[in-house]
């Protein structure tokens, strides 16, 4: 008889309240035949919290993920049920999970997430800001150039943005999104969410700045950043001057370029990826500054 192939549930567990598993949730880690773990130490923990029978666990994580998706399509080939739980909050979601449910769904099995905890959609929820249409942003690179591409496409995003950062970093990233010109942006810091001390702030950007400055950050935290739509229609003033100092900064840069002896054309070049400017303005501006010298 041909084997009925297995299926993936992706399992959420709790953020900080361990009641907040769901009793789904429960059943399929009491009930599936493998579980497949981000930490297996932290999984144990739970199933002994949870007074769950103890089973196969195996580790799924950040660096292993490749390696052990053969592993897991041949258990689903096998007919087995397999759970996949990360540390905390539902897995595939800024933690491991995504390259098996490519791979299983690449390979026709079953996939079937459980709803449940999440700290980005809780934040949100509880932020007040534009919740119709969210950008998902998870932990913004720490450094080099893909920090500084995600920065600046924070600054520029229309609708209301969902940040993770670890408290360690939260001041420095608070600082490059000031630096961006977001700081009158509202911002709730949403902390130890679910947790007996969680918190909400709500504020602007700038306060925010200095409220850690004055409160070194701990615990867990996300950022929920009001959008640039909803800041323009709140304060349309600073549309005109953003718009403003944009075109002088550009209006610098082509400046000095034309001083190291590039022609427009190769200024244009240049230019028309790192400015949030359209190319027709801003071969304006270059023709305008040639015009103006
Ligand atoms: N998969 C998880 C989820 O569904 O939310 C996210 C995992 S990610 C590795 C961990 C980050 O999520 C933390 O650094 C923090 O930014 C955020 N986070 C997790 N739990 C939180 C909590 N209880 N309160 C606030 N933020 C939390």
């Amino acid at each position: 008889m041909d084997q009925i192939p297995g299926k993936l549930y992706l399992v959420p567990t709790p953020i900080g309240n361990l009641t907040d598993l769901s009793a789904r949730a429960q059943r399929m880690l009491a009930e599936a035949d493998l579980i497949a773990a981000e930490d297996t130490r932290v999984a144990a923990q739970l199933l002994a919290k949870l007074d769950l029978p103890f089973k196969d666990l195996v580790s799924y994580h950040a660096h292993n993920e490749q390696s052990r998706v053969d592993l897991i399509l041949a258990k689903l080939a096998a007919g087995q049920t397999i759970a996949l739980v990360s540390d905390a909050g539902m897995p595939a979601i800024s933690d491991p999970g995504q390259i098996v449910v490519a791979a299983a769904v690449q390979a026709g099995y079953a996939v079937c997430a459980l709803p449940g905890p999440n700290a980005a959609l809780t934040a949100l929820a509880a932020s007040g800001l534009d919740s119709r249409y969210f950008h998902f942003e998870g932990f913004i690179p720490v450094k080099g150039k893909e920090r500084a591409s995600r920065l600046q496409a924070l600054a520029q995003q229309a609708e209301t943005s969902l940040i993770y950062e670890a408290p360690h970093r939260l001041a420095k990233t608070l600082d490059d999104l000031a630096a961006q010109g977001l700081g009158d942006r509202r911002l709730c810091l949403a902390r130890e969410l679910t947790k007996p001390y969680e918190s909400y702030l709500y504020l602007s950007l700038a306060e925010a700045q200095d409220q850690v400055k004055r409160q070194a950050p701990r615990g867990e935290y996300v950022l929920v950043l009001e959008g640039r739509e909803a800041y323009l229609a709140r304060c349309p003033e600073a549309g005109q001057a953003g718009q403003k100092d944009l075109e002088d900064q550009v209006r610098e840069k082509i400046l000095l370029l034309r001083k190291a002896g590039l022609r427009d054309r190769s200024i244009l070049e240049v230019l028309v990826d790192l400015c949030d400017l359209g190319k027709n303005d801003l071969y304006q501006l270059i023709k305008d500054e040639a015009s103006s010298e």
